[in-house]
């Protein structure tokens, strides 16, 4: 339960994995490559779409398809963009991200407003708005849509782009109900991964016009990402797409669950209102020592032996997350073990 990352391939991904038909991407010319970027603009009702490996990459082909070297970028201060992609926006983009705090991920637009720059020679021009939905180190929170149409007019009001990183955009649509393309309407790019919950072992997906897409090809080439016959990866996500979406229902059901008997004991702090989606984020009171690293770490590593893996979460919490390869037995095992266990 360390994260929904880990997830392997099933038999039935692994065939149609072998049975791709395949051709040079580079070229173009790999069907199950084309299919795969044709459904996905699809769903997210955009004109194009490119596959790539990672969603690290993803973000970055987005950053730096919509800047300049110089450029400032609005992030939520807890985003993955911020945090996880080891600073790639400065090395690869020239840009500097403004982090913004949000509550568990989610910015106001009236913070999102304040944080961009006055239109003075001596400050760097605020080009683009990234959020993040669901928000990971949020604890899988979902932006409301009256939220993220409310920074849209903030981005169109000062004239911004609109950047989406929806690695988990389809738990926060199996959540609400709402379509993904729904979503996807305000921004100007959306990336999506295939590789967490819907189970691929490998790929994300970005989208927009066909002007931008054509030319985050460009930069996808430039960053290394131009595969040859990579159809046989594809594959694996159209699999998922086609057989993992709506499944997200059931992570979702395990994560509350999990967050619900964690609370039959009192060394858990969990807001089970909080766990929206398929990760729950919960704290540990005392007997636990009060130096967060301290704590966090031994418990993660004394779980562990127990047979269960967890990670550590923001500012001295542990993180859960569920995904296809645990079943609710599972979970419930987990939560048992959890449970049981004593502060030593
Ligand atoms: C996982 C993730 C990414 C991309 O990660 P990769 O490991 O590069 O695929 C981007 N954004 C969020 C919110 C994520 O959770």
């Amino acid at each position: 339960m360390r994260s929904d990352t880990v997830t392997k391939p099933s038999g039935a991904m692994r065939r149609a994995m072998a049975n791709a038909e395949v051709g040079d991407d580079v070229f173009g010319e790999d069907p199950t490559v084309n299919h795969l970027q044709e459904k996905v603009a699809e769903l997210l009702g955009k004109e194009s779409a490119l596959y790539v490996p990672s969603g690290v990459m993803s973000n970055q082909l987005a950053l730096k398809t919509h800047t300049n070297p110089g450029d400032e970028v609005i992030v939520e201060k807890d985003s993955h963009i911020f945090n996880y992609e080891t600073a790639a926006p400065s090395l690869l983009s020239g840009i500097q991200l403004n982090p913004v705090p949000g509550v568990r991920g989610l910015m106001t637009a009236e913070a999102v407003e304040e944080a961009i720059r006055p239109d003075v020679y001596y400050m760097m021009p605020t080009r683009l708005v990234c959020l993040e939905n669901t928000h990971n180190r949020g604890g899988g929170s979902i932006y409301p849509l009256k939220l993220i149409e409310e920074i849209k007019q903030v981005t169109v009001r000062h004239n911004l782009k609109y950047h989406l990183d929806g690695a988990r955009l389809w738990n926060a649509s199996v959540a609400t109900g709402i379509k993904v393309s729904e979503y996807a309407k305000y921004f100007d790019s959306v990336s999506v991964c295939l590789s967490k919950g819907l189970g691929a072992p490998v790929g994300s997906v970005l989208a927009g016009t066909k002007e931008y897409i054509n030319r985050a090809r460009r930069f996808r080439k430039i960053f290394g990402g131009g595969m040859r016959q990579v159809g046989i990866l594809a594959a694996a996500g159209l699999y998922a797409l086609e057989n993992n979406i709506q499944r997200l229902t059931e992570d979702h059901e395990k994560a509350k669950t999990f967050a619900k008997l964690l609370l039959e004991s009192k060394l858990y702090e969990v807001n089970v209102d909080h766990v929206e989606t398929n990760i729950v984020i919960f704290g540990l009171k005392p007997p636990f020592p009060k130096d967060p690293a301290e704590k966090v770490d031994k418990f993660i590593a004394d779980t562990k032996s127990l047979g269960v893996l967890l990670s550590a979460g923001t500012a001295g919490k542990v993180r859960a997350v569920t995904h296809l390869d645990v079943s609710m037995e599972n979970v419930k095992k987990a939560a048992e073990i959890l449970v049981k266990y004593r502060v030593s």
